[in-house]
């Protein structure tokens, strides 16, 4: 069976780095392999750093996003306890389901989609109802849009903030310490440039204090994991190895171009996509002012069959972009320059077909 080679437009995965491919195909090591060790410490200290961060507690969850989101609430979070949820499309609408299930109290605080969260709604409602933790979202794929989590963190006040830059982490500045984020998470397969497997984490002193002794999850448990790196490391489930090394060769790549030349090159991407879909006579979803470089999101043209659009994509080109969320799924597309996948020769390939396609 032959596996077709696309070109990974869509709101996630991208097209991984020649590096963090590479690394998966690898001989295995073993997960306690004196080798491997090394190549995990190297990996959270490169997450460190992405992160904008010196928590000592940083460290790839074994999973998807979805793994770091459960595992940031199950810790953080139990009966009764209050989750102020900023909400602003469907992975906001995630988080309140994650929270309650752990047993939160959530206070969603929603935004139309498209636009940033609230800030002064979400604070406002953390004070009145004495939030213990206050969580958001900082790149919203379902819409395209930004959220200003540094004025969040500014107003917090006695909670915990957590944050998920699933979607920013690698592509766009993420600012944990600086921003006073206690938690946050994000997935390898977004702008980090690596396949679906894995979801780094970062918890600081402030919120490991005060996290829950027995959370739900045992898979899941902070306390169980450990702190992952020194000699304090003991087994707690087989680690992910090849996802690990393909983690590690994702993050030599970012490391060996800059931290600030892929947020450059996802900038730009971003930037000459969206005024040549304006150009296009198109008309941009996210409100002017948060839109994300790195998810653009685009509405369907009048009487354009938006599925339709997307099959030849795939089928002439080998192009893949995303449709829209809930009610947008079909008058809205996501179209994704992450990692990898975030070059100039995408932009202009995809705007060129787009064109031939519409007829524009
Ligand atoms: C993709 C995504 C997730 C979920 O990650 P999975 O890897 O699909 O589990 C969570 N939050 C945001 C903002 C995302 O874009």
């Amino acid at each position: 069976m032959t596996i077709p080679d696309r070109i990974l437009m869509g709101p996630g995965p991208c097209n991984p780095y020649p590096e963090a491919v590479e690394a998966l195909g690898r001989p295995l090591l073993g997960h306690l392999d004196p080798d491997f060790l090394r190549i995990l410490d190297e990996t959270c200290e490169g997450l460190r750093t992405l992160f904008k961060t010196s928590n000592a507690r940083t460290l790839p969850i074994s999973g998807t996003g979805s793994a770091g989101m459960e595992a940031a609430f199950v810790n953080t979070v139990s009966d009764g306890d209050v989750a102020v949820v900023g909400v602003n499309g469907l992975f906001g609408e995630r988080m309140c389901d994650v929270a309650a299930r752990c047993g939160a109290r959530v206070i969603r605080v929603d935004s139309p989609w498209g636009e940033p969260v609230g800030v002064d709604a979400v604070l406002d409602a953390a004070r009145r109802h004495h939030a213990k933790v206050i969580a958001v979202v900082h790149a919203e794929t379902s819409t395209g849009a930004r959220s200003d989590v540094a004025a969040l963190g500014a107003g917090k006040g006695d909670a915990l903030l957590l944050m998920d830059c699933v979607t920013s982490l690698g592509g766009i500045p993420v600012e944990v310490d600086a921003w006073g984020v206690d938690i946050a998470y994000a997935g390898t397969q977004k702008c980090l440039g690596v396949p679906p497997g894995l979801a780094p984490l970062t918890i600081n002193d402030r919120a490991w204090e005060r996290r829950i002794e027995r959370p739900r999850s045992w898979y899941l448990d902070l306390g169980m994991i450990g702190e992952y790196t020194g000699a304090a490391r003991k087994y707690h489930h087989t680690a992910p190895v090849a996802m690990v090394a393909g983690l590690h060769g994702g993050l030599s790549a970012i490391f060996d171009e800059g931290p600030a030349a892929v947020q450059a090159r996802h900038e730009e991407c971003g930037q000459v996509l969206q005024s040549a879909l304006e150009a296009m006579g198109l008309e941009l979803f996210a409100a002017a002012g948060s839109r994300l470089p790195e998810l653009t999101t685009v509405r369907v043209p009048d009487g354009v069959d938006s599925a339709g659009v997307r099959k030849a994509l795939l089928e002439r080109y080998g192009v893949e972009i995303g449709g829209g969320v809930g009610q947008y799924a079909s008058s809205v597309w996501r179209i994704g320059c992450m990692g990898h996948t975030a070059r100039l020769r995408n932009v202009t390939m995809l705007v060129a077909v787009l064109a031939e396609i519409l007829g524009r």
